[in-house]
């Protein structure tokens, strides 16, 4: 029995069942037990495109430094990251911007990362370039122009879901069975509110974190111009309905069956979050297949080089860069879009 799993069935016992975004943050977040707070698993549990080639965020960087330029080259402006990681992706666009002149110079690193244990290997591995830690995207600096970057970030902000029961709709939600275990179950009330616009559907899935992003990008962005790079999975049209993940040493698990020990994440649903932004405002590029972002970035001439000045390690090149870019691995389940400031020139590159 872990100490998360425990004090989960405790609260249950005490205050009923609890929605699955209340799960999620607790399994994520919890500073003692949660998963990326205690063993974030980058590298053993999942692996992201910036871990699989430096390609990935080569282009991300060069992409970044066109967008400054097209900015008017602001200087200083903030480089914003969200969700770091292992801080490769940051690495390979520190290397790859230091080629476009100025582009450094210029820039102040801010990241924004729950686990104590990334910000330690953040602010390790990207010492040089001096970042400054902020709890979360409220904090963003408006005193100067932004270019903010995430992958693989949109999917671990938690997500409630909804089942449907003829007319009614009922929140899924996390109680325990007879022997204590860990179960899902429904509200016994139905949800309030008029949902014959989802006749279609019997499960929605919704990540109220899009709402809170999109509200304050927006109010970020009407103070200081911005723009900002998402990439992340999830369907071509619509919610998902019920895309809630566990991952652990690489293998799917249920989500319930091993709390703060395993990654949870969902789909993202671009269509909302393309909806939420323009509701607040601002302009949005894409969604763009990650395939058909990074050929536009010219994907192929990079891997040229690299394999030119490494032939020896041709095939592990190559190999890495088309998964990137395949659609029956990452190039079409993973999707850029680009949310920017009214005003700005459009995003290259969609
Ligand atoms: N971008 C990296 C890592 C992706 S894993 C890569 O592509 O390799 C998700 C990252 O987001 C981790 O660094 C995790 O700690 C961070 N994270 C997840 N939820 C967060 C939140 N609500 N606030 C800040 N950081 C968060």
């Amino acid at each position: 029995m872990t100490r998360l799993r425990h004090r989960l069935q405790s609260l249950i016992r005490r205050d009923g069942p609890l929605s699955l975004s209340a799960y999620m943050t607790l399994c994520l977040h919890d500073q003692e037990d949660g998963y990326y707070a205690s063993r974030p698993g980058l590298g053993r549990d999942f692996i992201t495109a910036p871990e699989i080639s430096q390609v990935f965020g080569e282009l991300i960087g060069l992409w970044l430094a066109h967008e400054w330029q097209e900015m008017g080259r602001p200087s200083p402006f903030a480089l914003v990251e969200a969700g770091p990681g292992r801080a490769t992706l940051m690495q390979d666009i520190l290397r790859a911007g230091a080629s476009v002149p100025g582009f450094t110079e210029a820039s102040q690193l801010f990241l924004i990362e729950a686990s104590p244990p990334l910000r330690r290997i953040q602010a390790d591995r990207l010492e040089t370039a001096r970042p400054h830690f902020i709890d979360d995207i409220a904090s963003l600096p408006v005193h100067m122009p932004v270019l903010f970057v995430a992958n693989e970030w949109l999917d671990c902000l938690p997500a409630n879901q909804f089942f449907r029961s003829g007319q009614h709709w009922h929140e899924r939600l996390i109680g325990l069975d007879a022997a204590g275990t860990l179960r899902f179950g429904l509200s016994e009330q139905p949800v309030p509110g008029d949902f014959a616009h989802l006749e279609k559907h019997e499960c929605l899935e919704v990540q109220p974190g899009l709402e809170t992003l999109t509200a304050r990008l927006a109010a970020c962005f009407s103070e200081t111009p911005g723009r900002a790079l998402f990439i992340d999975y999830g369907p071509d049209h619509g919610p998902a309905d019920d895309s809630l993940r566990a991952y652990q040493n690489g293998r799917q698990i249920d989500p319930l069956q091993a709390p703060g020990l395993s990654d949870l994440t969902v789909d993202v649903d671009f269509s909302r979050l393309t909806r939420l932004a323009h509701g607040h405002g601002l302009s949005v590029a894409g969604p763009c297949p990650q395939g058909q972002f990074l050929q536009k970035l010219g994907i192929e001439k990079r891997l040229e080089r690299l394999i030119q000045a490494s032939p020896q390690h041709a095939e592990t090149i190559f190999s890495a860069v088309q998964k990137l870019v395949d659609p029956e691995v990452m190039g079409t389940r993973f999707k850029a879009i680009c949310l920017s400031s009214a005003g700005l020139p459009d995003a290259t590159a969609f």
